[in-house]
């Protein structure tokens, strides 16, 4: 296993802290005792998934654009650079400002981790293997991406961001670790996010019919926020650089999903079918050997108890809204 470094109070910035992951990652960093400072431009993330940390000392918020540069004041232990829409409809909706977070944020990150010689960990995620030829993906596999289809302004900017990472790394010695971010999901999705756990429970649980894209046969492996976060840790404190892979392996086609959406809220939806998105994935299974190995992390939450809590969430009367297409 890759040595770990103890958690002792550090200075971590957080970009993209007010987003799904980035918020949750930010309580578990304060939780153990490191001072956090969260920037996000709160484009698709919100101050209000931070509402535990207000109060908190060890906790501040920057409103501000990290592709327009990234400057904080005091010492910073840890730079880790979340920031990006993540959604396919967000980003799908933002095709410039998803290429320069993951080009122009990515560059200020890095440029802000050097000046302190500070452990850097990117966000990257499953789909720069793009549709998968190799099925499991391991960390070895180079994908198979459009480089011109509409996902490529996510898919690419991430696959830019890592050879950016591994660029700075190589030149420049920086300290430097790589998520790869599988399909994640719990509380503070955002109901109308349009990704696929967040629109099937909203819609189970408003009575209207689930929209399975394509004819339902495509897989996902889906892991609980709460692994997830655990995992990114585990990276944060070793000093492994990966690529790692941190999801769930366990794989399941978006028609078990749905059935599984209805089993569990008790919803008398329909299921209705809608067109596939351009270039989506026909399936997508993290190969975690790596992470066990390296890391000593593997998920533990069950699908059943993440939608439960998921659900629990959308129930609360935090979020409202339906999910659905942009
Ligand atoms: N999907 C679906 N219905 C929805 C939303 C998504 O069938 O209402 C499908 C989508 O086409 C994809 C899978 O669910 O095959 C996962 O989609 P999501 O947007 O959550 O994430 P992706 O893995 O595509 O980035």
């Amino acid at each position: 296993m890759t040595p770990r470094r103890a958690p002792d109070g550090r200075r971590v910035v957080v970009t993209g802290g007010a987003g799904f992951i980035g918020s949750h990652l930010c309580e578990a960093l304060v939780a153990r005792g490191d001072r956090v400072v969260a920037v996000d431009d709160l484009s698709t993330g919100a101050a209000d998934n931070l509402s535990s940390l207000r109060a908190d000392s060890g906790f501040e918020l920057v409103v501000a654009d990290v592709s327009e540069g990234l400057a904080v004041d005091g010492d910073v232990d840890a730079v880790l650079h979340f920031a990006s829409p993540a959604s396919p409809p967000d980003y799908l909706a933002r095709p410039l400002e998803t290429l320069a977070v993951g080009s122009e944020g990515t560059r200020h990150a890095l440029a802000l981790a050097s000046a302190h010689e500070a452990r850097f960990i990117l966000a990257s995620t499953s789909e720069v293997y793009g549709d998968p030829v190799v099925h499991p993906q391991p960390e070895s596999y180079w994908g198979n991406v459009n480089p011109v289809g509409p996902r490529s302004v996510y898919d690419e900017a991430k696959r830019f961001a890592e050879a950016l990472t591994m660029a700075t790394h190589r030149a420049k010695g920086l300290d430097v670790g790589i998520v790869r971010i599988f399909n994640t999901y719990g509380p503070r999705l955002r109901p109308g996010d349009g990704r696929v756990v967040s629109n099937f429970l909203v819609q189970a649980l408003e009575g209207r019919p689930l929209t399975v894209y394509g004819d339902g046969s495509q897989t996902r492996s889906l892991c609980f926020v709460e692994d997830e976060v655990a995992g990114i840790l585990a990276l944060v404190d070793s000093t492994l650089t990966g690529p790692v892979n941190i999801g769930n392996p366990n794989e399941l086609t978006i028609l078990e999903l749905a059935h599984a959406v209805l089993g569990l809220t008790g919803s008398a939806s329909e299921i209705v079918y809608e067109p596939l998105p351009t270039d989506d994935p026909t399936r997508r299974r993290p190969d975690i050997a790596l992470a066990r190995r390296e890391l000593g992390w593997e998920p533990v939450v069950a699908l059943e108890e993440g939608l439960r809590r998921t659900a629990e969430f959308f129930t609360s009367g935090t979020p409202q809204g339906a999910g659905g297409r942009p």
